[in-house]
């Protein structure tokens, strides 16, 4: 029986889930971890095709069910954690990551930024999600949608959304769309910032006060004289900048932090 509180939905449509392994083109070589396989729907295609797969799953009443339906394949790997935790690099040794799932959506935005910070041992992702969060992970200045997920994720990747999938691909049908994306980490960060936690200040001040200018927005952090040095008007929204604009409002404050001898704190609420 599925469990709510686990976010459990189970993909039964043998098409759909056929569709998802395409897209994740799944090689024998490969260092592959699923997470939150659930009862096993995509786990079973990819260890057809890579029997070392390694999969993350919280819900301990499942380990048994994926130990019998695929004990005929010994190195597979059940890891019994919470993926919002998991430390995902210490599995990359000889090759970086691809990971995938169809991920419990009532953690998707913390777990997307906990793989986030773990990019640099990456090949790629594909997730399942709600369709809103690869709206969100995928939006561009002006869009709706366009905040603080979306410029972190494409800081870090290139995001490309693949498919929709309604809700009757799942057991039981969730009540919202679904969408399948792909995150490929950048090898060179096209917009690197000179220290990152700076930059996720800066972006999420802007975004806890969207509907404000920036001079209201980022009052307490950057002053209009700083802002119009970088050419930046300060009368548009959070949601009008680029992430290349956060960067070099980020990189400012990082100057005048490193010019102050690192005493100055960047503030962060
Ligand atoms: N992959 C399966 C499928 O497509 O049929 C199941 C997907 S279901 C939407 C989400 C899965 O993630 C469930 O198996 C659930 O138990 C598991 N899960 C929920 N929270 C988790 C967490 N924090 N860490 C790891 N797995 C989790």
């Amino acid at each position: 029986k599925a469990r709510k509180r686990f976010g459990q939905n189970f993909l039964h449509d043998p098409g759909v889930i056929e569709k998802i392994v395409r897209s994740i083109n799944p090689k024998p070589e490969d260092v592959i971890v699923e997470i939150g396989p659930g009862l096993g729907a995509i786990t079973e295609e990819i260890l057809a095709i890579n029997p070392r797969l390694q999969v993350v799953e919280l819900d301990r009443d499942l380990i048994p069910v994926l130990r019998t339906k695929f004990f005929n394949y010994p190195d597979f790997k059940i890891h019994e954690a919470d993926a919002l935790s998991f430390d995902f690099s210490q599995l990359a040794t000889d090759r970086p990551l691809r990971i995938v799932g169809n991920l419990p959506y009532n953690i998707s935005t913390p777990l997307i930024f906990h793989l986030l910070a773990q990019a640099g041992v990456v090949q790629d992702m594909h997730f399942m999600l709600q369709k809103e969060v690869v709206q969100r992970l995928a939006a561009v200045p002006g869009d709706n949608n366009y905040g603080r997920l979306g410029i972190m994720a494409q800081y870090f990747c290139k995001v490309q959304p693949l498919f929709e999938v309604g809700p009757g691909a799942f057991r039981p049908a969730p009540k919202v769309d679904s969408a399948i994306v792909r995150l490929v980490p950048h090898k060179e960060l096209p917009h690197p910032a000179k220290d990152l936690k700076t930059l996720q200040a800066v972006v999420r001040t802007a975004f806890n006060a969207r509907r404000k200018t920036l001079r209201k927005a980022l009052g307490a952090m950057v002053t209009v004289e700083q802002l119009q040095s970088l050419d930046i008007n300060d009368g548009l929204r959070p949601e009008n900048l680029s992430l290349a604009d956060y960067v070099r409002i980020a990189d400012l404050l990082a100057d005048v932090k490193s010019a102050n001898g690192g005493t100055e704190e960047v503030s962060n609420d």
